[in-house]
């Protein structure tokens, strides 16, 4: 994801640590910071974006999501109707 242009209504995104792996969310105007699990300095220019969200609650859910389906127990907890 490439940004130039301003995110719409988005405040946080979703990141992975790239030294341990660990999924968790940053505000979209943040530089820098430590991860919460390995305690490295991440330079958030260079981590890729996984997904965005519009407030904390959305970030911490698809946080909680996404560790859900690397488990393999997304399909358990959430179940999905099309
Ligand atoms: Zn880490």
């Amino acid at each position: 994801m490439s940004g130039t242009k301003r995110l719409e209504g988005y405040v946080y995104k979703i990141i992975r640590c790239p030294y341990c792996k660990t999924l968790q969310y940053v505000r979209l105007e943040q530089k820098s910071r430590r991860c919460v699990k390995c305690d490295r300095r991440l330079n958030l220019k260079h981590v890729a974006t996984v997904a965005l969200a519009r407030t904390g609650e959305e970030a911490s859910l698809i946080v909680r999501y996404l560790k859900a389906k690397e488990a393999g127990i997304a399909d358990k907890l959430y179940k999905l109707k099309e």
